[in-house]
């Protein structure tokens, strides 16, 4: 099939077309490069063994998309694109509803135009809000607490309106839970831009001696150590889920929400112990106030995405950590973005 990968040089849509490469997919990235480096496609092309077409453009252009899906016979979209920093968004109001939300009706201008109906979106367990029990199954109700939630919010309810305006539309709202990890080669993963707002490349960036301490933010929750407690998912196996979602889309028209996350959460200071032991280097720490906004606990009920994608993940937090912890060391030697 050729796919259209919205986002496609950024962090989960590379692993993706990986996964997809491999599937035997033709995978086509659209990407204007806000936040992601170009060599990201060599990248992919190096480990896939096959070249990889890459169009630079906004989402916001319906025009330059609907002559790239016409001109690469495209018949789905997995769609990545977007920003993605909640404090920022608090912050950006403005920019965030223009790329998120403006972005994805120029997509479906575009995907309309030339009747293209197969779309696959990265929404997020954010579209919970707080959680009212756990874990969360996509039966929990939805709210949003800062503007790139309600982004993801509103885009999922457009979605459903527009699966329900006509048949031929195959919609797959993949709720996220928490990614980390990286490709096996170290040659792509998430490389946040100047300092991590996300835990996993900060305690990476301790291990490496790059930050003296990461901060916990707080140790009063009450979780069984008293820090924060989330559902971390290895990106490969949320790539994956995608391929996953593009064989369920189809057989299924209509709209769909589905959870991917594992099932299990884990604390700060269990991912702290986890990455020590598999780097070797300790990650001192120390505890400071509450991050503002911050749930107790968020996890997945993962059993939809069981039963319906056929899909779970396989790896675990040594993985995890395996791959973030090889990505961070090889990103230092400057071999990879
Ligand atoms: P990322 O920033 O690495 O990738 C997003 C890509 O979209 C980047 O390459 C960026 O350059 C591109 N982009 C942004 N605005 C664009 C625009 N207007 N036109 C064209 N390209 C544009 O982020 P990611 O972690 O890979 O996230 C991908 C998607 O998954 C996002 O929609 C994000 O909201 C969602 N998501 C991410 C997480 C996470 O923790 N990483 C969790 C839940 C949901
Ligand atoms: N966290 C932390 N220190 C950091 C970054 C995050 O203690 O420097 C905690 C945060 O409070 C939360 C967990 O780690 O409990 C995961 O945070 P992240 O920002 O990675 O994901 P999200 O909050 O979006 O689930």
């Amino acid at each position: 099939m050729n796919i259209l990968l919205t986002g496609g040089t950024g962090y989960i849509g590379s692993h993706t077309a990986v996964v997809l490469a491999q599937a035997g997919h033709d995978v086509v990235l659209y990407d204007n490069l806000s936040n992601s480096d170009r060599r990201v496609v060599n990248h992919l092309a190096h480990i896939t063994g096959r070249p990889m077409t890459f169009v630079e453009g906004d989402i916001r252009d319906a025009e330059l998309l609907t002559r790239t899906l016409r001109a690469a016979g495209i018949e789905a979209v997995i769609h990545f694109a977007g920003l993605k920093a909640v404090g920022e968004s608090v912050d950006k109001p403005v920019e965030y509803y223009a790329n998120n939300v403006q972005g994805t009706i120029s997509l479906l201008q575009a995907m309309q135009a030339v009747s293209i109906g197969t779309l696959v979106f990265s929404s997020s367990a954010t579209v919970y809000g707080e959680p009212q029990y756990l874990p969360l199954d996509e039966k929990h109700p939805t709210s949003a607490t800062n503007p790139y939630g309600r982004s993801k919010l509103h885009i999922e309810e457009m979605l459903l309106d527009v699966a329900k305006s006509d048949q031929r539309w195959r919609i797959a709202c993949l709720r996220y839970f928490n990614p980390v990890g990286a490709h096996d080669s170290a040659l792509i993963g998430e490389s946040p831009r100047g300092i991590p707002n996300n835990l996993m490349p900060y305690i990476a960036q301790v291990a490496a001696g790059q930050r003296q301490a990461l901060q916990v933010f707080g140790d009063d929750y009450p979780t069984p150590d008293g820090t924060g407690v989330r559902d971390y998912i290895h990106v490969m196996d949320l790539a994956r889920g995608h391929l996953a979602a593009l064989g369920f889309l189809a057989h299924h028209a209509g709209w769909h929400a589905v959870n991917l996350g594992t099932g299990h959460g884990s604390s700060v200071l269990e991912m702290v112990r986890a990455f020590e032991h598999v780097s070797g280097q300790s990650v001192p720490y120390k505890i400071t106030p509450r991050r503002p906004g911050d749930v107790a606990a968020c996890y997945a009920k993962a059993d939809k995405a069981a039963r319906e994608l056929g899909w779970s993940a396989q790896l675990g937090l040594e993985d995890m950590c395996r791959s973030t912890w090889k990505f961070q060391r090889q990103s230092e030697s400057g071999s990879s973005r």
